[in-house]
Formats: structure tokens, sequence, C-alpha cells
């Protein structure tokens, strides 16, 4: 464990910090092609942190051109995966002894609370590297059960360049479920942090370089959507494209690969999870401390944010009663004050948005139990209240879309198969979450939930050794586990004549 800061002292690292704001390529920091930068603002305050390079089409082709030389250089795509994994390992033991200065970034960067962005992310980040390179020598090819004539041999091959697009939720996380089996795998990665959260994953790439990772394995192009990740996912050189985001976004990078070279394409979209709990449930203060941290937790911008919360109507009123207890215990606070339940959310825009869905659940005419306004712990920054909105119809556009912060929606049930009718009734199916002492209604429940992840009597159960991702809208292939790696590699046959 490492021995908490204050918030003094959080403050003075904070002021103390080298930003890395130039993008990454081929080894090096560089400049965008033509000078261009954004104001990296923190929505703790407001502050602008430092002007971020500004990456276009030219800096996206440059990057893929580095990751090309690099891959068919084969120093690391054809190099032994012991090596790989210890040059991986390398970088793991980096992200931990500079574990402070990450989930400072962090947090300055979206808003999240201090001590989460250090035992979350960044743990988690460094437990992803460690699990993956440890793994990447342990696995095997196989033999086809051919006849005697031929020998069958299926093998794993890197894709080549991995375009990486990632969200700003859990900026140098969600980074890591990419890098960590695409590297692991051989490939060559060009990665696009989020504009609104740039700055870990070009410290990130600095970090790799010296764990020994070879020039143009990785680059780092920051920029918006529409100037770095869409002249990504367009470009006619990369091989694989893996994306965590929202769904419109995703949509669209279908459509890139289709007007390209048909590259592969990985999608971890949004969601809109039913998080459902019975009657005979085992312990309904642990159901509603969880049921608020499954949608207040990060402020509520998770993907598998448990923001549809169904209740049996026999302890709907009482159980809505302790979720809004737990909730208001959880009001936001300055980010870097150790132990703040929540803090701000990303930007001024995420907020506004955010607001806009409350209004619109008291325009539908849902009640509000709890919270609803902006709030300022700290002047100038992104705060909302814990909100929950109780009688929610299915119908309502707050319990369809997916807000991605602090609002959740509660909707009263009836029986098992009115709650089933009611979850599955989503374009989203990332997770789901079942509260029951019956055994056997728990697992008629899982089967019928139509979501990657389903939890039973908990929320958010989960670690490197399971696949995580999305059925329908949610997206396509899965991260975490040894199944990654099937996003980052082809299978070749080989066939091999023996004679008659
Ligand atoms: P977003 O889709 O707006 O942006 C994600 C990334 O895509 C960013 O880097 C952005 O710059 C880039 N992008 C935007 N437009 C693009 C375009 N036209 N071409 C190429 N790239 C483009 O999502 P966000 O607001 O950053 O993140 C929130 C979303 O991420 C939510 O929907 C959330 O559910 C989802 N998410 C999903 C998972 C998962 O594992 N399923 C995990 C975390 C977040």
């Amino acid at each position: 464990m490492h021995a908490s800061r204050t918030r003094a002292e959080w403050q003075a690292m904070a002021e103390g910090l080298t930003l890395r704001t130039r993008a990454f390529i081929d080894g090096r920091p560089v400049d965008a092609a033509d000078g261009a930068r954004f104001d990296c603002i923190s929505p703790i305050d407001g502050r602008v942190l430092g002007q971020v390079a500004a990456c276009g089409a030219v800096d996206v082709d440059r990057a893929v051109r580095a990751a090309r030389r690099s891959f068919e250089a084969g120093t690391w795509s054809r190099a032994r995966p012991a090596w790989r994994k210890k040059i991986l390992l390398a970088l793991a033991t980096l992200i931990e002894r500079h574990a402070d200065e990450l989930a400072l970034l962090e947090t300055l960067d979206m808003g999240k609370p201090i001590d989460e962005a250090r035992s979350v992310d960044v743990a988690a980040t460094k437990r992803c590297l460690a699990w993956t390179a440890e793994a990447v020598d342990k696995v095997y090819g196989e033999v086809a059960p051919t006849g005697p004539a031929e020998l069958g041999l299926v093998t794993r091959e890197p894709l080549g360049v991995v375009g990486a697009i990632v969200p700003w939720n859990f900026p140098l996380l969600m980074a890591a479920w990419k890098l960590a089996p695409a590297l692991a795998t051989g490939n060559s990665v060009v990665l696009k942090p989020s504009e609104k959260s740039p700055l870990s994953a070009l410290r990130l790439a600095e970090l790799a370089a010296e764990a020994g990772l070879p020039d143009g394995v990785l680059n780092v192009v920051p920029g918006t959507g529409a100037d770095a990740g869409e002249p990504l996912a367009l470009h006619i050189d990369v091989d694989g494209l893996v994306f965590t985001g929202s769904t419109a976004v995703g949509k669209r990078l279908l459509r890139c690969a289709g007007a390209s070279n048909m590259k592969r394409v990985y999608l971890e979209c949004g969601g809109k999870s039913p998080n459902i709990v019975f009657a005979d449930a085992p312990d309904l203060d642990a159901a509603a401390q969880a049921a608020a941290t499954a949608i207040f937790y990060n402020q509520g911008q998770v993907c598998t944010a448990g923001s549809r919360l169904l209740v049996e109507r026999g302890i709907h009123r009482d159980f809505v009663a302790r979720v809004v207890a737990a909730g208001r215990a959880m009001q936001p606070g300055h980010p870097l004050e150790p132990g703040v339940p929540m803090g701000a959310l990303v930007d001024e825009h995420h907020t506004a948005r955010v607001l806009a869905y409350i209004a619109n659940g008291l325009g539908e005419g849902a009640r509000l139990a709890l919270g609803g306004e902006r709030v300022a712990p700290v002047a100038g920054g992104c705060y909302v209240q814990p909100t929950v909105f109780d009688d929610v119809r299915p119908e309502h556009v707050i319990a369809r879309e997916e807000i991605f912060g602090p609002v959740l929606a509660v909707i009263p049930f009836d029986d098992e198969a009115q709650a089933l009718h009611v979850a599955n009734d989503s374009p989203y199916g990332l997770a789901a979450g079942v509260w029951t002492s019956s055994l056997s209604r728990a697992h008629r429940m899982a089967r019928g939930l139509r979501a990657g992840s389903v939890w039973v009597n908990q929320w958010d159960g989960g670690d490197m050794t399971a696949p995580f991702g999305g059925y329908r809208q949610s997206g396509n292939g899965r991260d975490k586990s040894l199944h990654a790696f099937d996003k980052y590699t082809e299978l070749k046959a080989t066939w091999i004549h023996l004679g008659d």
C-alpha cells in the first residue's frame, strides 16, 4: 500500500509536474506538423494545464509510417515472446514507480478522485500490463488433427499496425486494455487518446521507451476525433482498429473501415446497464450501497454504470430510500482531497449534456428523489450532485439513453419475466446485475440477460482472468484475458505435405 498524501501535498506535487504535451512518434516527442496546439483544461477548476499538440492527418500518417517501419524491421514483431514479456514487465514496473505522478495526471486532466486514480486506474493499468506480459510466452499454437499424409499447423501472427482510439473516463486503463495485448503479440501501435485527457498516454509512451520498447512500436497522436481519429480510422495502412468510446463513434469507425481497407474493427462502446433487485436479495443495505456506487462511481462516467435500477415493487419505496441515503453521502468534493467520494465531470460540454438529461427527466414526469443540481465545491469546476429519479418508465429518455453522468433511473417491476423484459429492452448489452437469494432465479436471470458481464449479488466484479465486452450495440470483441489476443492476431493454417 502507498502512503496517502494530503491535498496540500498533491497540490504541491501538481505545481512541480512537467507535463508531456508533444506527440510521440518514432521514439521521440514531436510537435504537430503545422505546429497546432489545443488547451488542456482541468475540470477541477477550469484552469488551463498546458497546450497539447493537435495532431492531424499528416501527423497520423507519420505515426503510421513509423509503426509500419518498426513492424517490418521485426525487432519487436518477430522477437521472442519472452523478450517482449521482459520489456512489458519493465514498463509495468515503471508504472508502479511513477504511480503517484500518473494518478495525478488522470485527476488533473479529467477530474476523478485522486485515491481512485491511484488505487484503481494506475494499479489496474500495471496489473493489465504485467498479467498480459506474463501470459504471452505461454500461449501455444495448434497442430490440426489431420491424416498422416500432412501436417496442419495453426499459428497466430500479429496483425501489423494497430490503431487504438480511447476515451477519457479511464484514460490510462482503457489504453492499457488495448496496448498490452497488441504489443505483447508483436504489433506496432498508433494510440489516439481522447482530446479531453491526453496527458497520461503521452507520459506512458515515454515510459515505454524507457522500458526498452523499440522506436516506432508505440506512437501517440493527441488530437480531436475528427482531426486525428478519423484519419487513423481511414488510413489504408492500418491493419486493425480497436476502440473504446461511444456507440455513435463506433458505428462511424465501422464505416471508415468499409470505406478504406476493411481493417479489422473491434469496439467497446456504450451501455445502459440494468441492476435488478428482487425482494429476496440477501442484504438490502449492501445492495443499496452497491446500487449507489454502481452509478456514482467516477461521477457516473463508466461504461458499465448501473444506470437503470430495477426494483421489485414490494420493496421499491424502502429500497429507493436506502439508495438515496447512500447517494446523499457521496457528494462531490475537491478531487485531490483524499477520500472524496465524487470528483468533477470531465468538462463543461459534458456537464451541460448531463444537466440537459436531468431537465429531460423532470420534463417527462419522473420523480426527482435526490440531487439534480450543479454544485461548486471548487470554483470554476464541473460538478453535479448524485441524482436519483424514481418512478421512471422504461420508455423515458433517461431510461433509454446513456447519460454517462451521476444520474440513476429507478424502474419498479412486478415479476421476474417483466424484469427480464425491461432489462433486455435496450440497444445496449454491456453488463447487468441481479440481487436474489434464489440460486435458480440467479441462474435463470443470468442466462436470460443479454449482456457481456452479469453480476450476481455484487456489482462490477472482474479482473484480468475474464473477458470484458458487450453484446449488441455495446460492441464486439473482448478486452482482458487470453481472449483479448484474438483481436490482435491473425490465425494462419500452414499445410505441409508429408508424402503418401
Ligand atoms: P467518444 O466516442 O466521444 O470518444 C472516444 C474516442 O473517439 C476519443 O478519443 C475521440 O476523440 C474519438 N473520436 C471521436 N469522434 C471520432 C471520429 N469521428 N473518428 C475517430 N475517432 C473519433 O467517447 P467518450 O465521450 O470519449 O467516452 C465515453 C463513451 O465511452 C461512453 O459511451 C462509454 O460507455 C464508452 N466506454 C465504453 C467502455 C467499454 O469498455 N465498453 C469503456 C469506457 C467507455
